[in-house]
């Protein structure tokens, strides 16, 4: 369900239990372990990467989160700013900078949901 997937998604929640971590760091400004990942759930003993280069697919999710942004900027400069071309790209290219922890972790973190469904039964046992 989609609840799930923004649950896990946004809490840094294991996507199988929703109970251990999947990045060491709730914090993902964090410039010590922000963007480490754990190998396996420490409650269900989850492997994230099912196989070598299994994140490679996250690419895929970025990809659309940060054009999320350019859209929204777009949309934002065509109906009410009105601002000149190198401005907004301007804007657009910071957002991306100081959002891109927080992309890179989500964007992994859907990727794993798209894989591993939420079981009910981890979590309460
Ligand atoms: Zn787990």
């Amino acid at each position: 369900m989609l609840s799930d997937i923004v649950k896990s998604t946004t809490g840094n929640k294991c996507p199988r239990c929703h109970q251990g971590k999947v990045f060491e760091n709730n914090n993902p400004y964090s410039f010590k372990n922000g963007l480490a990942m754990r190998n396996s759930c420490s409650a269900c003993d989850l492997k994230y990467e099912r196989e070598p280069g299994f994140f490679y697919g996250s690419m895929y999710v970025s990809y659309a989160l940060m054009s999320g942004i350019l859209i929204i900027w777009f949309l934002v400069d065509l109906i009410w700013l009105n601002m000149d071309a190198i401005i907004l790209m301007t804007i657009v290219t910071i957002n991306m900078l100081v959002f891109f922890p927080i992309i890179f972790r989500w964007s992994r973190l859907v990727w794993l949901n798209f894989f591993f469904k939420f079981d009910k039964k981890l979590r309460d046992t």
